[in-house]
């Protein structure tokens, strides 16, 4: 690893003011499980000058419910997601996916809004520096994407434009199935977006002096049947080939409302809508249930060694779907 100067900070607007000091040559550390090995590798197009440490600011780490909303701190760890008895019984598709996530030594130092920001896993832009890096490609600002023409099993099947690299965030696909949005503190004021739009293709909506402050979540009056499933190829940990979340609201048989989210297939998560909008309005049944998971992935391009990640899609959405009863 290289040098750099480590500042610790105490409130999100110090935060906000030293990244702006160091103009885009400062990262912001949470906790680090994904920054240190990203300095490690040493494969960013520019090394960071300095680390900025949030853990030093108190009161980021809460998960409480304000009357319309559930909101939950930025330095939240996915240990305390996993163990809310809060969001055990009201909200489970957040707890569901924070356990699939890595180990239980990773989950106990992770946060919540480390887990959104974290860099692409690419392993062309991960190509460490040590056996031969760092490799350039567009997502770094110089050349091509090579996935395109390389080894793209693990990239994108729908929404890739520059960048094929999927969104590898778990807790991002929980949050959008949840109408999460992400709220960012800048020197200017504070904004909120849609999980779904926080990502872009080539990145995050985060300009170079914001930080993540709060996920909200609008509290829903009618009980929700909620659903997180990962398909993985080691299973005690990895990240997502697909992965499937869905908030589903059925009342007298017939389901009235759905949320239906598939992750690890685009560089954001994306809303199944097609397959929402068949749904609602009818009851769930086997032949719903397959209509609903087709209309998912109608729109999927995948590259040359990907089209396998549609069926598994198709899969994780119809048990998702029907697990949920009246
Ligand atoms: C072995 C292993 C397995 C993993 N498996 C999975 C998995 O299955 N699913 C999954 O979703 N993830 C997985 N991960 C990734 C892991 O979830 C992330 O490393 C972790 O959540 C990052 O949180 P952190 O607090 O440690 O972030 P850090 O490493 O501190 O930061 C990560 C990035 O987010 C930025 N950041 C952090 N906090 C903020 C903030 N408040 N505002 C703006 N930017 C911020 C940092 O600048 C940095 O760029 C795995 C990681 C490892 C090492
Ligand atoms: S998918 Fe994105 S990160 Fe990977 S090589 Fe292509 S441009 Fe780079």
């Amino acid at each position: 690893m290289r040098t750099f100067d480590h500042i610790d900070v105490y409130s999100i607007a110090e935060a906000c003011t030293t990244l702006r000091e160091y103009q885009g040559r400062a990262r912001l550390n949470a906790g680090g499980s994904d920054l240190l090995t990203v300095l490690k590798g040493d494969f960013l197009a520019d090394y960071p000058e300095a680390v900025i440490n949030l853990k030093t600011i108190s009161g980021m780490d809460y998960i409480r419910e304000d009357g319309e909303y559930l909101r939950i701190g930025t330095l939240t760890r996915l240990t305390d997601l996993v163990s809310s008895p809060l969001l055990k019984e009201k909200y489970p598709v957040l707890s569901e996916a924070a356990y699939t996530v890595a180990t239980p030594q990773i989950r106990n130092v992770a946060t919540l809004g480390g887990n959104l920001c974290q860099d692409t896993r690419c392993w062309y832009y991960r190509y460490p520096r040590s056996i031969g890096g760092p490799v350039q490609c567009l997502r770094k600002g110089s050349g091509p994407c090579l996935a395109i023409k390389g080894d793209n099993r693990y990239h994108a099947i729908m929404g890739g434009k520059k960048c094929f690299a999927v969104c590898p965030s778990d807790m991002a696909v929980a949050l959008a199935a949840l109408d999460g949005k992400v709220i960012i503190v800048g020197p200017e004021g504070e904004r909120r977006v849609e999980v779904t739009d926080f990502y872009h293709p080539t990145g995050n909506e985060l300009a170079k002096d914001e930080v993540v402050r709060e996920i909200e979540i609008p509290i829903k009056r009618t009980p929700t049947q909620q659903s997180f499933r990962k398909f993985t190829l080691r299973k005690p940990i990895d990240f997502a080939i697909v992965s499937s979340a869905t908030v589903i609201t059925v009342a007298q048989g017939i389901c009235t409302d759905a949320r239906i989210v598939l992750g690890a297939v685009a560089p954001a998560p994306v809303r199944a809508k097609a397959a929402e909008e068949l749904l609602i309005g009818k009851p769930i049944t086997e032949e719903t249930d397959t209509a609903a998971a087709e209309k998912a992935l109608v729109g999927a391009k995948p590259l040359s060694k990907n089209e396998y990640k549609i069926q598994i899609a198709k899969t994780l959405v119809k048990q998702a779907i029907l697990g949920v009863t009246d």
